[in-house]
């Protein structure tokens, strides 16, 4: 697949506001933030979507939910709650093609969410 701004990211060919690292993955601020506290946790290995995580993938993306609840927790976020979402293609909002788990908190959020755009499958 394509490289993305992430993989220069984990290069760190371009800079970002990292908050953990370890060698099958990274936690860093999003640039533009959706909550008070807004980190993205990718895998260094470069999958495009949820609908590429293979069979021997199954245990970095679980890997991805475990490093996202230590951020929350070294965050402060843990206990008040926080949501994790992963977007995939145009009808789920991704925008960069490399998974990435949202970690949203520090609020009150609202469920569900919605778009008022009129695109649906019909
Ligand atoms: P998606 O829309 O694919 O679910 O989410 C991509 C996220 O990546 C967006 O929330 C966007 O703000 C974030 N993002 C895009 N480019 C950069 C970047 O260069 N640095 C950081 N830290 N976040 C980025």
């Amino acid at each position: 697949m394509a490289d993305t701004i992430f993989t220069k990211i984990i290069n760190k060919d371009i800079p970002a506001d990292i908050l953990y690292e370890d060698e099958l993955s990274l936690a860093f601020k999003d640039i533009n933030p959706q909550a008070p506290v807004h980190f993205l946790v990718i895998p260094k290995k470069a999958i495009a979507t949820i609908n590429d995580i293979g069979e021997d993938d199954r245990e970095l993306v679980g890997h991805l939910s475990y490093v996202a609840a230590k951020v929350a927790d070294e965050l402060g976020i843990a206990e008040e709650g926080y949501r994790t979402v992963m977007n995939c293609n145009e009808f789920g909002g991704q925008s960069v093609y490399h998974i990435h788990l949202h970690v949203m908190g520090g609020k009150l959020l609202g469920w569900p969410p919605f778009t008022d755009k009129p695109k649906t499958l019909e």
